[in-house]
């Protein structure tokens, strides 16, 4: 295939706007899938995908092209929306050189639109502007056009006005890429030089790793050396997606791909990393910024038994995501386990509902915390504000772009849903790391009769101690049995107690529905008594069952 008739684009949107209905659209027209009714959203593969009708994972389809007599190749690329996997959007678009920019006419301009365009203005790839859902009834696509203008210093013109449901005026959009995006700048007679952008893992052939050739050829049966590990693998199969891997003899400069050669492992498969001729080195691409993980759960097996199940579908899944972050971990009350690192919330949800379903795991999570860097001095001088105005950019008399400074710690958990509904659900939000701030944070202690619970010790904000340590105690007192005598469940910041629930004394007899007669009934439920306390953890003198540990540190 001439290099001049591949193009390399991406499909980038605010979530919702359309953008795998358009490239279900786009396959078809292409003719690499049948024409059917039921052709909704075929790149998105993955249970939990369907399930909540959002793209999680980028997918690949190589599609071809007849145009004015001459074939093009165009590899697709389509991308997750949601803020949390701004990651999978990055790198798809190291593959790229241009950019659907898919809006919602209704809707117009969203967070993730603006956080979206700025990737690809970075990544200096050309961005076409698609104003999809134009027979909505509330469509209005000239005031998006407007916006686009405003907002994207992108003409009016520029704009591609579709529906991707009713497939009008897609092939304008196939027009476009060809006309509007150029073709990669690539050397095939230099040696080669692939970049991994993605991999995935198959339990029977191992890596497969999603490939873009920047220079050189690739056939089965090469010696290639991973710059990463400097190790060597001999190439046992190469081919495109179509959207289904189709095995081809070569990869050539230009296109992109998937490649399998025995790499076992997520250390093997480095994404971002450079392959090359064994004997050929070449200076490796350069690669990506490693994830930042801004959110933090501990992940536990319901019975410890399932240790080794757990650990090895936590790395399978993470070499298929390898944005998510895992440190060994143990706790007091739920064995041992691991401390994983998330982009976002709706990361750690997806992830904890794919191990679920595609592994078969039942698995604890603890709520989820962010990261904090504690500075030993007494100064903390300057009054920490919870949000600071940063900038307010009007997109037009309806809509307005508001940036602020926030603590992490305050978006995490339930700002997104308070934002929607405060707003009814207008108000979209988009979110990157600003770096570490100074504030008042504390130490909280949970005591039981004046006890430390290890397990429960957090870092709060200091206006926010009474009401997290009040919300925990009740929790707790909820879920810790009467015992033979009252418990004092307390939050505590240093000696000072800022929140207390009681829990009155009460004799569990077990033997009290007995009648004194069956000697063989009671020796059976002593004996599970005695099976259900080595569940239990002493902490003083006080007995705590692993399930209400559960119930205090779960998520949900
Ligand atoms: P994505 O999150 O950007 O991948 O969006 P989807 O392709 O999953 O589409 C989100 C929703 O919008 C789905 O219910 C689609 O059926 C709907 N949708 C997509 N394109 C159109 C369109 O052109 N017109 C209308 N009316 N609905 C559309
Ligand atoms: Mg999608």
């Amino acid at each position: 295939f001439p290099v001049e008739n591949i193009r390399n684009f991406s499909i980038v949107a605010h979530v919702d706007h359309g953008k795998s209905t358009l490239a279900d659209r786009l396959l078809e027209l292409t003719g690499t899938i049948d024409k059917t009714e039921n052709n909704k959203q075929v790149l998105d593969k993955l249970q939990v995908e369907r399930e909540r009708g959002i793209t999680v994972k980028a997918q690949t389809a190589s599609l071809f092209y007849n145009c004015e007599g001459k074939q093009y190749l165009l590899n697709l690329i389509d991308t997750p929306g949601h803020v949390d996997f701004s990651y999978e959007v990055s790198r798809s678009l190291s593959a790229c050189q241009g950019v659907l920019l898919v809006v919602d006419a209704n809707e117009g301009i969203q967070a993730q639109t603006v956080a979206n365009f700025f990737l690809a203005f970075e990544a200096q790839l050309s961005v076409i502007p698609v104003i999809n859902k134009i027979d909505l009834k509330n469509a209005d696509p000239e005031r998006v056009e407007n916006q686009i203008e405003k907002v994207f210093d992108i003409p009016s013109d520029e704009c591609i006005k579709i529906s991707a449901k009713l497939g009008t005026n897609v092939e304008s959009v196939l027009q476009a890429v060809i006309e509007r995006i150029p073709p990669p700048k690539v050397h095939r007679k230099n040696p080669l030089r692939a970049l991994v952008f993605d991999s995935t893992f198959d339990q029977y052939r191992g890596v497969i790793a999603n490939v873009a050739l920047f220079d050189g050829v690739v056939s089965k049966g090469d010696k290639i050396v991973s710059a990463h590990t400097q190790k060597t693998y001999e190439v046992n199969e190469v081919g495109v997606l179509n959207p289904n891997e189709q095995p081809t003899h070569k990869l050539y400069a230009g296109q992109v791909g998937y490649l399998i050669a025995g790499m076992k492992n997520v250390i093997e498969a480095q994404i971002g990393d450079t392959l090359y001729l064994h004997k050929q080195p070449v200076e490796p691409l350069p690669g990506f910024k490693s994830a930042k993980p801004m959110v933090f759960a501990g992940m536990y097996p319901v019975d410890q038994s399932e240790y080794n199940n757990l650990k090895s579908a936590i790395e399978k899944l993470t070499l298929n995501d390898s944005s998510v972050t895992v440190h060994r971990d143990s706790s007091l009350a739920l064995g041992a386990g691991w401390r994983l690192g998330f982009l976002g919330l709706l990361h750690m949800e997806v992830f904890n509902q794919r191990l679920e379903q595609e592994y078969n795991a039942s698995v604890i999570l603890t709520t989820p915390t962010v990261p904090y860097k504690a500075v030993l001095s007494s100064s903390k001088l300057i009054k920490a504000r919870r949000a600071v105005q940063k900038n307010m950019i009007f997109i037009d008399q309806n809509r307005v772009m508001l940036k602020y400074l926030f603590p992490l710690n305050e978006i995490v958990v339930d700002f997104y849903d308070s934002l929607k509904s405060l707003s009814s659900g207008y108000a979209s939000f988009d979110y990157e790391d600003a770096g570490y701030q100074t504030a008042e944070l504390v130490k909280m202690d949970i005591l039981l009769n004046g006890n430390t619970v290890e397990e429960l010790v957090t870092v709060v904000h200091k206006d926010k101690a009474h009401s997290i340590g009040k919300a925990i105690c009740e929790r707790l007192k909820d879920s810790l049995p009467r015992q033979l005598f009252e418990i004092a469940i307390q939050a505590a910041i240093g000696s000072k107690i800022i929140a207390r629930e009681t829990v009155k004394a009460y004799r569990k007899n077990v033997l009290a529905k007995c009648y004194g007669g069956d000697i063989t009934r009671k020796m059976k439920l002593l004996k599970r008594q005695a099976e259900g306390k080595k569940k239990l953890r002493k902490i003083g003198n006080v007995e705590v069952p692993k399930d209400a540990f559960i119930k205090v540190l779960k998520t949900r």
